[in-house]
């Protein structure tokens, strides 16, 4: 594969070929060098049930939680979808939803907001789910860097994850397409 537009990073990147498996089946696949992120070999088929029923997005950029709470339904990759402006509100929404033994299927966690920022929210999650005893919720950070090695690490600790750049400016049709291809990537990983 020649040089290919990173749906995560959200840059062009030359991928690297690997074979992956347990010498039992294998493929092969095509990564982001930078985050991993594998290229799909074919089109994805049309999903008809949402990808995620219940959908929490805290990032304290209103004008970000509305596209990507738009974006998240008009694809149809959530059935419902909370917004919140900082980890606060999503933490004590996630104790809430557990008392009725509901919970979100995903978690969209901006890295900078004022007092409860996305890994300190992450932290928490992952605490409460021990805790409760639940498998822990796939969490996609937003991000306005490319994926450096402080990143990775704190997404290897609180995985699953991944993390999708959205850039200083999010313009809103160029992110829906990303969040597609960024959370089919982490739905096909088992997130
Ligand atoms: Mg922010
Ligand atoms: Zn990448």
């Amino acid at each position: 594969m020649d040089r290919a537009f990173c749906p995560a990073c959200g840059v062009v990147v030359e991928p690297v070929s690997m074979t992956v498996g347990d010498g039992v089946e294998s493929e092969e696949v095509t990564r982001c060098p930078t985050c991993g992120f594998v290229f799909p070999g074919g089109e994805g088929a049309p999903v008809e049930a949402p990808l995620y029923a219940r959908v929490a997005v805290a990032d304290d950029m209103e004008h970000v939680r509305k596209a990507v709470a738009r974006a998240l339904l008009a694809q149809r990759l959530a059935g419902t979808v909370d917004e919140f402006a900082d980890g606060g509100g999503f933490i004590a929404a996630v104790r809430r939803l557990s008392a009725t033994g509901d919970a979100y299927q995903l978690a969209i966690l901006d890295l900078h907001m004022p007092i409860i920022d996305g890994l300190k929210a992450a932290l928490a999650l992952r605490q409460l789910e021990r805790q409760l005893g639940w498998s822990p919720t796939p969490i996609l950070f937003f991000s306005a860097i490319v994926c450096d090695e402080r990143l990775r690490g704190h997404l290897a600790a609180l995985g699953p994850g991944f993390y999708l750049n959205k850039g200083v400016v999010a313009v809103e049709r160029d992110l829906g397409e990303r969040l597609r291809d960024v959370l089919a990537h982490l739905a096909r990983r088992g997130g």
